[in-house]
């Protein structure tokens, strides 16, 4: 079991569904935890998922530099950037709720221990994308996915990975 908080730093409409969003997208069926890993959502949980302006993610993410753009994991730390929270990027070919979840799941399987899929991250063209794929940047061929695939649930349930591994 994971037990995780949910904080929003940001104001706008846009983001207004940022915790109903994450909690149903760590408790869905097509999730995490088909690789067993139960996500529970508590107040005083070590593990926190925040949603934050850019010059704040910057901040959260060091040592590493975010360029003001991209989310991170750092440590019990998932922070995502509410820009791409409310944009997505313009490599993202789904929807934007599609792109939420997609980010929830991309930086929460960091936090698991999950790391990018070797290169090419997309095996083949069309193919659905994996989760763990860098697809804010790119989806080289494959279709935008949100969900974990059956290779990367596999991959969580081996239960050898670290939990909130640190900065390298
Ligand atoms: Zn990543």
């Amino acid at each position: 079991m994971v037990r995780y908080r949910i904080d929003r730093r940001t104001r706008d409409a846009a983001t207004a569904e940022f915790a109903a969003t994450v909690a149903a997208t760590l408790t869905d069926a097509r999730g995490w935890q088909r690789g067993g890993v139960r996500m529970v959502r508590d107040v005083r949980a070590p593990y926190l998922v925040v949603l934050a302006e850019p010059d704040e993610v910057q901040r959260l993410c060091r040592p590493y530099d975010i360029y003001r753009r991209y989310s991170c994991q750092n440590g019990p730390v998932v922070a995502l950037n509410a820009e791409r929270w409310r944009h997505a990027t313009p490599e993202w070919t789904g929807s934007l709720p599609a792109y939420r979840q997609m980010l929830v799941n991309h930086e929460v399987g960091h936090l698991l221990g999950l790391h990018h899929p070797p290169s090419p991250q997309c095996p083949r063209p069309r193919a659905l994308a994996p989760v763990m794929a860098q697809q804010s940047t790119e989806l080289n061929g494959c279709r935008p996915n949100p969900w974990p695939l059956p290779t990367e649930v596999q991959l969580l349930a081996r239960h050898d990975l670290p939990l909130a591994p640190p900065p390298d």
